[in-house]
C-alpha cells in the first residue's frame, strides 16, 4: 500500500542487536518471488551453508509451499556462526525475505491508519534497546507500503463482544480507555490489569447497539470508575483461584511453555508422544512440571503456588510497556488475534500476565531463587510472546473457549493478582 499513515509505539525503542533468536525460533515461509530470488543468489557448500537452502514443507504437489531449510539445531540455514544473515551479508538487507525484514514489527489497521505493535518474543524489544520507534517512522512507513495489502485501509474494526460493532473511532475509543487504564502510575500493573479485565468483562454484557460517540465515550468513564472502585489497590487478603479455573490456566500456560523451533516440530511421534505426556502433566498439576523446553528445570508445580513477593518497578515498567504497546498497536484482537472480539482479545491479553509471571517462577525456582529479578521476567516474556496470537493452538475453540470462562467466573482478575504477590 502506497504511503501509509502510521500510528506509532511512543514507549518503545528498537533496534536489532544481531542476537540471532529470531533466526532460530521461526519457520521463515517464503513467496514464490522469494524462492526465485533465493535460487538466483546461487548458493553453494562454499558459502558456508547447507544445501538444499529452500524445503517444500506444506501444499500439494501442484501448489507447493515453501519455506527456509534449517541446521540440526532448528537455526535458519543462512544464520552464521556470528549469530549474522548470510543473505543480509551478501546481497543487503533488501535481499532477505520479507518476513525477516518486518520482524519484530506488526501492521494492524486501525481505520484511516494503521497501527504499529512490535513482538516481545526479541529480547532487544522487552528490554527496550535502541532507537525510539517514533524515530524509524520513514524506515517504517517503506516497510509498511511493502506488507500492507491494498484495500487494507477499508478493513472494519473487530467487534466489541461478539454482537456490536461500532465505528473505527469509537472503537479507538474503548483502546484510548484500555490504555489509559494502564497508564495510572499510582498501582502496580496487576492492579491495573484487574481493573481491565473488570470493566471489559461489563462491557461483553452490555448492549451497544444504539450508543455512539458522546454516549461511548461517557459509557467508559463509568465502566473505568467502577472498575476502580471495586478495586482500589492490591489486596491484603486474596482470594485463590478455583480448582476449575487453576486447570484452564496450566492448559494454557503449558502452549506457552512449549518450544516450537523447526527441530522440535520436525521430532516426529516421539516428539508429539513427549508434548502429549507433558500435557497430561499440566493437567493433572501435581509431581513434578516437564520442562518443555531448555530455558527451565524440573520443579514440583507446588513450588510456583507460594509467594515470590511484588514486583520490583523494573518488572512493573517492562509488563506496563507491554501491555500499552500491544494495546496501542491493537495487537490484542480481530486480524492481529485469530479475528476476536475486542472483549474476548483483551482477556487473552491480560491472561500474559499470570502466564508470565508463571513461567518466570518456574525459571526462578529453577535457579533455587524465591523471589523473581527482571531477568525472569524479561524471558519469562520472551517465552510466552513467542506464541501469544501465533501459535495455532491458541487460536483454537478450546483454548478461547477457556479464556472466555476464566473471565467470566472471575479467576482472570484472581489469577493476576495471585501471581503477582
Ligand atoms: S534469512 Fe537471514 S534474517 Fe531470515 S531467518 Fe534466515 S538468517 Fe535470519
Amino acid at each position: 500500500m502506497a504511503n501509509p499513515r502510521l500510528e506509532l509505539p511512543v514507549l518503545q525503542n528498537w533496534s536489532c542487536h544481531n542476537c540471532g533468536g529470531c533466526c532460530r525460533q521461526h519457520l521463515i515461509e517464503i513467496t514464490e518471488a522469494e524462492r526465485q530470488r533465493i535460487i538466483d543468489q546461487k548458493w553453494t557448500a562454499a558459502d558456508g551453508v547447507r544445501l538444499p537452502v529452500i524445503e517444500w514443507h506444506a501444499g500439494p504437489p501442484w501448489n507447493k509451499r515453501y519455506r527456509l531449510a534449517h541446521q540440526a539445531d532448528g537455526g535458519c540455514v543462512f544464520l552464521d556462526d556470528r549469530g549474522l544473515c548470510r543473505i543480509h551479508a551478501k546481497f543487503g538487507e533488501a535481499a532477505k525475505p520479507l518476513a525477516c525484514r518486518v520482524y519484530p514489527y506488526a501492521f494492524h489497521p486501525a481505520g484511516k491508519t494503521f497501527a504499529v505493535s512490535l513482538r516481545y518474543s526479541c529480547p532487544s524489544v522487552v528490554a527496550n534497546r535502541g532507537t525510539p520507534v517514533i524515530k524509524q517512522a520513514g524506515e517504517l512507513r517503506r516497510l509498511g507500503e511493502l506488507v500492507i495489502p491494498p484495500g487494507a485501509e477499508k478493513t472494519p474494526p473487530p467487534t466489541l463482544n461478539g454482537r456490536d460493532r461500532v465505528d473505527w473511532p469509537d472503537f479507538l475509543a474503548f483502546c484510548e480507555g484500555l490504555d489509559h487504564t494502564l497508564a495510572d502510575p499510582t498501582s502496580p500493573i496487576a492492579v491495573r490489569i484487574g481493573r481491565a479485565v473488570t470493566w471489559t468483562t461489563l462491557m461483553g454484557q452490555s448492549a451497544f447497539e444504539t450508543l455512539r460517540g458522546t454516549q461511548i465515550r461517557e459509557l467508559i468513564v463509568l465502566l473505568m470508575e467502577a472498575a476502580r472502585i471495586d478495586l482500589p489497590a492490591f489486596p491484603e487478603n486474596l482470594d485463590e483461584p478455583t480448582a476449575l479455573g487453576q486447570l484452564y490456566f496450566r492448559t494454557l500456560v503449558a502452549q506457552y511453555a512449549r518450544k516450537d523451533t523447526v527441530a522440535d516440530l520436525s521430532a516426529g511421534w516421539m516428539g508429539r508422544w513427549r508434548l502429549f505426556l507433558a500435557i497430561m502433566a499440566f493437567t493433572r498439576g501435581q509431581g513434578e512440571i516437564p520442562p518443555l523446553q531448555s530455558a527451565f528445570k524440573p520443579v514440583p508445580f507446588a513450588a510456583l503456588k507460594q509467594t515470590f513477593g511484588p514486583l520490583d518497578p523494573a518488572s512493573d515498567e517492562i509488563l506496563t510497556r507491554y501491555f500499552r504497546v500491544k494495546i496501542q498497536g491493537l495487537h490484542f484482537c480481530g486480524p492481529a488475534y485469530y479475528d476476536v472480539p475486542f472483549v474476548e482479545g483483551f482477556h487473552s491479553l491480560a491472561l500474559m500476565l499470570p502466564v508470565t509471571l508463571w513461567l518466570a517462577r518456574w525459571l526462578a525456582a529453577g535457579a533455587g531463587r524465591e523471589r523473581l529479578t527482571v531477568e525472569d521476567i524479561s524471558t519469562a516474556l520472551t517465552i510466552a510472546d513467542h506464541h501469544h496470537g501465533y501459535s495455532p493452538a491458541l487460536g483454537q475453540l478450546a483454548s478461547r473457549r477457556r479464556v472466555r470462562s476464566l473471565a467470566e467466573t472471575g479467576d482472570l482478575g484472581r489469577l493476576c493478582l495471585w501471581y503477582a504477590h
